[in-house]
């Protein structure tokens, strides 16, 4: 693996092939696509610091007001890149040839042995990048159609409005696997807390109208109207002045962080990493590999 990254001043979006596009659709209006439809845009470390790089030029062109975040094909992203982020000889490997890439945490320690190397890979990857992303400074818009699972709902959460087609279909089936959930847990504010408990309890997935319902969309659309929506959505936030844009989403942020949302993050993260080292302990892998079985039965029930 070629690492392209330059020294000097921001720098390009890194790495072929690219699985982050970024298009321009209108004034003011910034659209990054997760473009890896072949892999139902699963998230692997090329993918996530493309995606990265994609939300730092948004944040430092002061043209652009308002993100929308979209993905290729008819997946919004099917989540982690499991042969990327598990295979542990690969990951290790991986995170060396991105060695000095790390934008997020001071973490290092990426190849020490034992949890300290896993946690550090998944405190820079998921937890790091996604509460990064969650505090770009500008309003973003999440555009989820077809199946958005575990990892996948990371990328919507950590956006400010979701706007979803009528057949997205929202699921963490990852207690199968013998975890609490994702890595980036703000399920209780995105559902409530009986909802996400239900969520998580079941694997099942949730549709659209039962997402908006529970709060966690601001809006369905039928599925060929999605892209239309989220631009019509950004055209018009893009009217309001750029500062009460970002103090009023920060007011927001701020008021998550006054109920300790972060604190209550890191905790869940924490017992995360707790079930991938029982999980190594006993089966010598990440996860209980036996809730393989479940979560195929759960994707059928999801057709
Ligand atoms: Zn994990």
């Amino acid at each position: 693996m070629t690492n392209t990254i330059s020294d000097a001043g921001p720098r390009e979006i890194v790495g072929e092939p690219r699985y982050v596009r970024i298009e321009r659709p209108a004034p003011q209006v910034m659209r990054i696509v997760l473009d890896r439809a072949e892999a139902r845009n699963a998230q692997d470390p090329r993918l996530l610091y493309q995606l990265n790089d994609a939300f730092d030029e948004a944040a430092q062109d002061d043209q652009i007001k308002v993100v929308i975040l979209a993905g290729e094909g008819p997946t919004f992203s099917a989540g982690h890149d499991l042969r990327a982020t598990w295979g542990v000889s690969e990951e290790q490997q991986r995170l060396d040839a991105w060695g000095d890439h790390p934008v997020v945490t001071c973490w290092g320690g990426f190849t020490q042995p034992g949890a300290e190397g896993y946690m550090a890979v998944e405190e820079e990857l998921f937890l790091g990048l996604c509460w990064r992303w969650r505090n770009f400074p500008k309003p973003t818009i999440a555009a989820a159609q077809g199946k958005v699972i575990a990892g996948g709902l990371m990328l919507l959460w950590v956006c400010d409005l979701i706007i979803a087609a009528e057949n997205a279909r929202f699921s963490d089936p990852v207690v199968a696997f013998g975890v609490n959930g994702h890595e980036f847990f703000t399920h209780a504010w995105e559902f409530g807390a009986r909802k996400a408990k239900e969520l998580l309890f079941t694997g099942r997935a949730f549709s659209a109208a039962e997402a908006h319902a529970a709060g966690m969309v601001n809006q369905v659309v039928p599925t060929e109207e999605l892209q239309d929506a989220a631009l019509e959505m950004a055209v018009r936030i893009a009217r309001m002045p750029s500062v009460g844009l970002k103090l009023a989403k920060q007011a927001v942020n701020q008021s998550l962080d006054a109920q300790g949302q972060w604190t209550a993050v890191q905790a869940a993260f924490s017992l995360h990493q707790l079930g991938h080292s029982h999980h190594r302990e006993v089966f010598n892998f990440p996860v209980d590999p036996n809730g393989a079985e479940r979560i195929r039965e759960l994707s059928a029930e999801n057709r």
